[in-house]
């Protein structure tokens, strides 16, 4: 599934289209051309793996990510699932649990739309800001259902980095070993604490917003990062940028994906971070979590 020789994008969209939810045209990100371009310049940078988190309701598009594999030789491994609540389909709350689950087991098993492509990750499972509702209790479960048959990894997205440590809590109460978990998005506030209690849990947690420096600077996540660090903790840490809008495309004006590469890991050395350090981040934890 994963190619551990290079780097790994551990929270990514390449193709996502929340449109219709927001309004706004600018989160359809579907501009191939522009897409392909940055991903054969992550490609010549090292990076071998984007862990795409688009979901089938939230505008996933297989064969576009199947394109973009065979034209840029990136490898991505889609993902199976649901978002949060305010984007379920209707029917989350009209099917069984277990029906939930056999949708993402048979896309794990024999794929996503007849195209061959098969998810090789549960994700992205969320939360609402300061809550888990029912529903998302519900597909909370299905999720550790679906785990717990193919073994396949969970990734969650939890809002503003609230419900965390609730989202692990949920997971454990339904047979999740925490080692197969990461918790999205722990890189939106000041969230020191509760991320040291999840990665005690067994956790891995993802600081996967860098270059959103409107949400949160850059700045302040990697003195979250260098807390972790002083504390031999990076081993379970991943990176990666959430790009979901086509003003985060470089043609548009936006950090482009290789952000992450040519402006974030300088500021991490600079801070004292070795090159070990990065590579435990973007190589070694991904190939482990997602092999
Ligand atoms: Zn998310």
């Amino acid at each position: 599934m994963i190619d551990p020789s290079g780097y790994t994008y551990a929270h990514e969209h390449l193709h996502i289209d929340l449109s219709g939810f927001k309004g706004d045209i600018d989160c359809r990100l579907d501009q191939y051309a522009f897409i392909c371009d940055e991903m054969h310049t992550l490609v010549q940078r090292g990076v071998r793996n984007i862990v795409e988190m688009t979901n089938r309701y939230m505008g996933r598009n297989p064969q576009f990510l199947l394109d973009l594999m065979h034209d840029t030789g990136i490898n991505v491994i889609a993902c199976t699932g649901y978002y949060q609540h305010a984007f379920f389909p209707e029917h989350v709350a009209e099917r069984s649990v277990r029906q939930l689950a056999q949708e993402m087991i048979d896309e794990i098993e024999i794929g996503i739309d007849d195209t061959g492509l098969k998810a090789g990750v549960i994700a992205e499972i969320g939360s609402s800001k300061g809550v888990i509702t029912g529903l998302e209790e519900k597909v909370f479960y299905a999720a550790a259902v679906a785990h717990n048959e193919t073994g396949r990894p969970v990734s969650t997205h939890t809002s503003f980095s609230t419900m965390g440590l609730e989202q692990i809590a949920l997971l454990k109460k339904y047979s999740v070993d925490l080692s197969q978990v990461v918790i999205g998005h722990c890189d939106l506030k000041d969230n020191l604490d509760n991320i040291l209690r999840m990665i005690d849990s067994g956790a891995y947690v993802q600081f996967d917003t860098i270059g959103k420096n409107n949400y949160y600077p850059d700045e302040k996540r990697i003195q979250m990062l260098s807390a972790l660090r002083e504390r031999g903790l990076l081993g379970h840490v991943m990176l990666s940028m959430d790009v979901t809008r086509r003003s985060h495309l470089k043609a548009n004006g936006g950090n482009g994906y290789d952000y992450l590469l040519t402006t974030f890991v300088p500021q991490l050395h600079q801070a004292g971070f070795s090159q070990a350090d990065v590579d435990l981040m973007l190589r070694d934890n991904p190939a482990r979590f997602f092999r």
